[in-house]
């Protein structure tokens, strides 16, 4: 069973009198364990297929089942219910709680999923330590780093277990080393089996992974393996 079976998916906005189309058609499977980078230049479409990979947004026509659930005609509460069942993200900005300490941050999404607090310290800080920040545990994310602070929103992100992990540009905001060190994590996560979809408009990071998935003008122009440099330039 794929974990994202999209099939000739479109996304139309209204603006004013005029129909902006950000993605025509688009076809997507993602196989679990998959780790798979979207790129493609501004303005392409990344953040529009984003939002409807993550269900933050429902497409205009097309089909679209995530991890087994069919998810176009669901209103928004029960999209709100799909995503945090089945979806961890990470943005460039980390969007952490900055007054609460690394630990309570990654517990965070274990209060809306009904869990009790000792078990909640007790997952949040066995993800810590999966990311190596288990020394840190108590620290605020204004006292740490960016690359700490990345690496905290990764535990709150899988903390759920979900099904995806759905990262956008999350290296953003972060120069080239640490870059490279969150890189190498999310390696590691996707070799322990995590499924990983990252969205990017660098080059270079969507080199390192495996499959990449070439966006322009609101169509995937490439998917494969290594895409040229001539497709990603
Ligand atoms: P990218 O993330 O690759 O920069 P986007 O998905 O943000 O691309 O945008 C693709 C196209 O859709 C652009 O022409 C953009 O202006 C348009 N677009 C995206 N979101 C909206 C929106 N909410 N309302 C109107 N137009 C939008
Ligand atoms: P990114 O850096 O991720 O490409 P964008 O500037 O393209 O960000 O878009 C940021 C947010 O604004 C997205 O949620 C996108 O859907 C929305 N958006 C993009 N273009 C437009 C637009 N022309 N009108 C309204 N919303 C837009």
């Amino acid at each position: 069973r794929p974990v994202i079976a999209m099939r000739d998916m479109t996304k139309s906005y209204l603006m004013g009198e005029t129909r902006v189309t950000a993605l025509h058609g688009v076809s997507l499977l993602v196989q679990r364990n998959e780790f798979v980078t979207i790129i493609g230049p501004s303005g392409s479409g990344k953040s529009t297929l984003m939002n409807l990979i993550g269900c933050l947004d429902r497409p205009s026509s097309g089909e679209y089942i995530l991890a087994g659930q069919p998810i176009a005609h669901l209103n928004r509460s029960q999209l709100a219910q799909i995503r945090n069942r089945h979806i961890g993200f990470v943005f460039q900005g980390f969007n952490l709680l900055p007054r609460a300490t690394a630990l309570d941050n990654v517990a965070l999404p274990l209060i809306y999923a009904g869990i009790r607090r000792s078990e909640r310290e007790r997952r949040a800080l066995e993800m810590l330590k999966l990311v190596g920040l288990g020394a840190r545990i108590h620290h605020k994310p204004t006292e740490l780093s960016g690359g700490q602070q990345q690496r905290i929103a990764i535990a709150r992100a899988l903390v759920t277990q979900p099904s995806l992990l759905l990262a956008d540009e999350p290296t953003g905001a972060l120069d080239s080393r640490t870059s490279a060190e969150i890189m190498e994590m999310f390696h590691l996560l996707h070799q322990a089996g995590l499924t990983i979809v990252l969205v990017t408009h660098d080059p270079g990071i969507a080199a390192a992974a495996l499959r990449q998935v070439v966006l322009r003008d609101g169509r995937i122009i490439y998917d494969g393996p290594k895409a040229p440099a001539s497709i990603l330039s």
